[in-house]
């Protein structure tokens, strides 16, 4: 199907376009027939996902390609745990179109509204130190370059390719199926757990070296970090669901509630963010539960934000957060949204934040409705002194120069665009903002 766009924007309300162009490609064959048309046209081409990048990333003012017809499992290796899934398959859809293979993905994030594809291409990730982000579980990809040829990159095939195009922003082709390397299907014992903020900050290098899934959040303008440990355990270990009552007054009306509560109250009246964010603390994050992995890992996020989430070296982690804190207490700012901590294993794709060091997450957020640019560049500058690396479809404000000082394999990624991209046709400004034109 072609249309003329009407307006895109994205989940965060920070990115709006009108594209020149939509089209529906239903099969690998449609989308060379697109990209080859567009670069007869002179036009820029890019795939969008589910839009829930807070960047620019997924702008696409020339030819928007909409992969909701491509979808589903494509192919199936049971032997070794392979899924071969259409680029546009959701995450959310993930459970049950694996479930008859007895497998899951090994680590997810925070939510599944993302499709595969855009959530491998920015670098997607959850938290455990032992574990990669999701682009580090793909074996192989199928995508039409800017050439219009449809290239297989896999262990066997096009090899030097792999750790550029796992996680290629976007630059480097349309992907039209991805495989996954799956795991057994398995349960997650959840342990959540206020507790002091200083004695998490001096436990986090451990806790995220021993425990599968570490992670925290800490509430500005208050002493507390809510804990959140995940073991996984095997599928035939006893679930303890949260019933249906309690993950709805967790979930929906505490979490959800409260923050759409002070943040709504807070962008007039921001004397109300403290006291509430001790509220929301003493509140919520007391609660013992195993179930399914994704029904652990994912959580549904009906307030909407925006956000930045840096990278830097594990180790640094417990300094950073207490500089961030100091920051927030200096300016008199007042943040109604947690900060969130994670941790990932170092993996080997070009343009991971993870690339080559274990690594801590810390992602700071706002309010929809709030500017956060002056929070979100003074909290950068703290992230760029201990060697940050920007998450790929959250807001930052990089360029190509500083990024590539904190990306030894910089370099090479451009030259693999410049070889599957010469022309740029996969280009847009944010593109061009992060890796040059
Ligand atoms: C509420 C919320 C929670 C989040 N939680 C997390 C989290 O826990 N961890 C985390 O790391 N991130 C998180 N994110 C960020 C999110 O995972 C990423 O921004 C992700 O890229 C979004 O996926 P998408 O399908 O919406 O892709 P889009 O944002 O639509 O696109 C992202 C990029 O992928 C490209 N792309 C899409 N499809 C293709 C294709 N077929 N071929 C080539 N390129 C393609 C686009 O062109 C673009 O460059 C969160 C975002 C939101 C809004």
């Amino acid at each position: 199907m072609t249309a003329t766009g009407a307006t895109w924007q994205n989940w965060g309300r920070s990115e709006q376009v009108r594209p020149a162009r939509v089209e529906r490609p239903a099969s690998a064959a449609a989308v060379q027939r697109a990209v080859t048309a567009a670069v007869k046209q002179g036009m820029h081409v890019k795939a969008v996902g589910a839009g829930h990048s807070f960047t620019g990333i997924a702008v696409a003012p020339g030819v928007q390609l909409e992969l909701g017809d491509l979808r589903g499992v494509i192919a199936v290796d049971e032997d070794r745990g392979r899924v071969t899934l259409a680029a546009g398959t959701n995450l959310y859809q993930l459970p049950d179109l694996l479930r008859p293979y007895g497998l899951a993905l090994e680590n997810m994030g925070d939510i599944d509204r993302q499709t595969i594809a855009g959530a491998t291409s920015t670098g997607t990730h959850g938290t455990g130190g032992t574990f990669g982000g999701l682009a580090t579980q793909i074996v192989a990809l199928t995508l039409v370059s800017g050439t219009g040829e449809l290239l297989t990159i896999s262990e066997t095939e096009n090899a030097d390719l792999l750790p550029a195009a796992r996680l290629g922003l976007g630059a480097l082709g349309v992907i039209v199926d991805i495989t996954i390397q799956c795991v057994p299907a398995f349960l997650l014992e959840a342990v959540e757990r206020p507790e002091p903020l200083e004695a998490t900050l001096d436990s986090y290098l451990e806790r995220s070296a021993a425990a599968d899934h570490f992670e925290f959040y800490w509430f500005p303008h208050t002493e507390t970090a809510l804990t959140k440990t995940n073991t996984r355990l095997s599928a035939d270990a006893e679930r303890k669901p949260l019933g249906a009552v309690g993950r709805w007054v967790d979930d929906e009306l505490l979490a959800n509630g409260i923050y759409r509560g002070v943040c709504a109250t807070g962008t007039v009246m921001p004397a109300i963010v403290p006291p509430f964010s001790r509220l929301a603390q003493r509140l919520t994050g007391n609660r013992d539960f195993t179930d399914h992995s994704p029904r652990v890992f994912v959580t549904n996020r009906t307030v909407r934000f925006r956000e930045m989430e840096y990278a830097i070296p594990r180790e640094a982690v417990p300094a950073a957060l207490r500089e961030v804190k100091s920051l927030i207490e200096r300016r008199g700012w007042r943040i109604s949204f947690p900060i969130e901590v994670r941790s990932a294993a170092a993996d080997d794709n070009w343009l991971s934040t993870a690339q080559g060091r274990a690594s801590g997450y810390i992602a700071v957020h706002r309010y929809f409705r709030e500017n956060p640019e002056e929070y979100f560049r003074a909290v950068e500058e703290i992230m760029m002194a201990h060697d940050g690396r920007p998450h790929w479809g959250k807001m930052h404000y990089r360029d190509a120069d500083s990024l590539r000082s904190v990306y030894p394999h910089f370099d090479d990624f451009i030259a693999v665009r410049d070889r599957l991209d010469p022309e740029r046709t996969f280009a847009n400004p944010y593109l061009t903002r992060v890796l040059g034109a």
